[in-house]
Parts: C-alpha cells; structure tokens; sequence
C-alpha cells in the first residue's frame, strides 16, 4: 500500500508560565492512500494537536520536533508558502467549530470559490459553478439561493457540510475531520458520516477521523489509532480493536459504546476518574491511575509500545507477560 503521511517520533510540547506541557509525546504511524484511519482518545489526548502540528497550526506557544512527511516531503518546519499551497489543497481539515472555521462576514460560496480561484486558478464563473455542483453534493438544498447565504444564517448541521465541501473542492489527498459530528444531532451526524463514507468509497482521499466517540468510527474507518496522555497505546485494524481490545483503556471506552454492554439495560459504564495532568505526568504508566489490572510494574515503568501479530500494537505490561 502508498504511504502517503509518515509520523515519526512525532513530540508537540507547549510553552505555559512555569512549564513544557507534553501535548504529544513520540507518536509514530503512516496513513495510506484511500484509507480510513480513526484517532480516538478523550479530550487532552493530543489527537487534534498531532495533525495541527503536521499543518503547521499549532497556537504560538507550541513547537514540534520528530517528522512528519508528505509524500516524503517534511513538513515540520516548513517554508509558510509550502504549508500554504498543501493546505487546502493536498491537504484539507475539518473542524468541529464550522462557526468560528468559517468567516463570518463572508457569503458561504464566495469563500468556497475563492479557494478555487487561489489555488486552482480557476475564473470567478467557473469557481462558481463547481461550488454549485459540490454544495449539491454535500446536499445542500437550494444551493443557488445559500451560495449567498452567511454562516450565521444557516444551522450547524448546514454549516458542517459546507466545510465537507470547502475541504473536498480542491479533491485533497488528506481529509482530517476533527471531532466533525460532535456538536451535530443524532440525524445530522448520519449525513454527514454518509457523506466521509461517500467520499472514501468514490475517490482515492485518505481520509483521518479524529474523535473522542468509539461507535463514530465504527463503520468508517479502516484502522484505528487510540491515544491517551499524548501517546498512542493501541493500533489496530477496526475488527480488532473492536473484537479483542488489548488495552485496559481501549476496553473502557468500547464498553461505554452503546450496543456493546452485555445488558442493554443497564447505564453504561464510563472510565473511572480522570486523565492525568499533562505537566505532571506519572513515571510509570499514564492510565495506571484508572486501570483495574494496574500492578506495582505499571507504577515505575512506562509500557512502550509492543507489536503483536497482524500489525497490531499496544503499550502495556499485560501484553509482554501474556
Ligand atoms: Fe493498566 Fe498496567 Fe497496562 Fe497501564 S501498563 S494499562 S496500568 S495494566
């Protein structure tokens, strides 16, 4: 398969008054051409942060180390006007907050067909018919009259699907879609999944679903990544992650899943207390804390990743003892 984004040794650290908060600490992974690949982890996991900083967007106080390439092209570090004519065009992100992604003073297909005109050099005339077409694709309704809506004009599910369709215009080879449900109804989050599986199926983007939410990725994705403390502690394709989680914490969020507690009837279970505080993070293992099968080993010794068969890997003591 065509590796298309290779991570490795990927650490994100941010600058505070008193301290270098880990965000992301020596993640490694490669994304394929036309794969799904999920990242789920809670708040805080450094699921967002990880791709910001492969797009050269993390906020001022942030810096990157390790690599991150392209089609063997760095991207840490970049020049600007590199990042500048792979964003948006190679490749495209999907925010969770389409309100304060989108210009608020801007009529929605005049920011659409500017990204065409900037980066396909494409005429004002026929920047405006291609944003038609795709503001039809992502089943905008009446897509003549909201080319000329604002943002603030249309509903959160709407406003999703225009970003599904400024990040699709330029046909990227990467879609991140950060957490692109999340603030969405039951109804709307369908669509807009539909829409992601739509565009998997019928062109060659690799696309990379991030969310804190097991069952979004469920029918989409193709691997999955789970991350936890800034550090990824699972890969594994959907099935089985899914079928036979190796990790404690990679267990808890499958059983807060709805349709996966053995008893429908019962609330489902959450993880038991917090994550750790990134600036003040245990020596041993970051989960410890939480985990019903930590033992002293787990304390004093982080568990690095461990590759089993079939690609699959975990970080955790259970596995080299099992
Ligand atoms: Fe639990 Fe120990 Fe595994 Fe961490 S290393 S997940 S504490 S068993």
């Amino acid at each position: 398969m065509r590796t298309v984004v290779n991570c490795k040794n990927l650490n994100v650290r941010f600058r505070t008054d008193d301290s270098l908060l880990p965000a992301v600490s020596d993640l490694s992974f490669s994304l394929n051409a036309g794969e799904c690949l999920g990242v789920v982890g809670e708040s805080g996991s450094g699921k967002s942060q990880t791709f910001l900083a492969m797009l050269g967007l993390l906020a001022d106080n942030g810096a990157a180390t390790g690599s991150v390439t392209f089609h063997h092209q760095e991207l840490l570090h970049a020049p600007r006007k590199t990042l500048d004519t792979l964003r948006g065009n190679k490749l495209a992100m999907v925010f969770q907050d389409s309100l304060s992604a989108l210009t608020p003073t801007m009529r929605i297909g005049d920011q659409l067909a500017e990204v065409l005109v900037r980066h396909k050099g494409l005429s004002k005339a026929q920047a405006r018919s291609k944003v038609l077409a795709m503001l039809e694709i992502v089943s905008i309704p009446d897509a003549d009259h909201r080319y000329n809506s604002y943002p603030f004009e249309m509903s959160g599910g709407m406003r999703q699907r225009v970003m599904i369709a400024l990040a699709m215009l330029c046909s990227p080879e990467v879609l991140i879609a950060d957490e692109p449900t999340t603030a969405l109804d039951v109804t709307v989050q369908a669509q807009v999944l539909r829409l992601l599986d739509g565009l998997k199926r019928h062109t060659d983007t690799s696309i990379v679903l991030i969310t804190h939410d097991l069952a979004v990725v469920a029918g989409l994705c193709d691997r999955i990544m789970i991350m936890y403390a800034g550090r990824a502690v699972e890969f594994g394709s959907v099935r089985q992650i899914f079928e036979n989680p190796k990790h404690p914490y990679t267990m808890g969020l499958l059983r807060s899943v709805p349709g996966m507690a053995s008893d429908p009837d019962i609330d489902l279970p959450a993880i038991p207390g917090q994550p750790p505080n990134l600036e003040d993070l245990p020596d041993g293992c970051s989960f410890a804390a939480r985990c019903a099968y930590a033992m002293e080993r787990c304390t004093v010794e982080r568990p690095e990743l461990y590759r089993m068969n079939n690609n699959r890997q975990s970080a955790c003591h259970l596995e080299d003892i099992s």
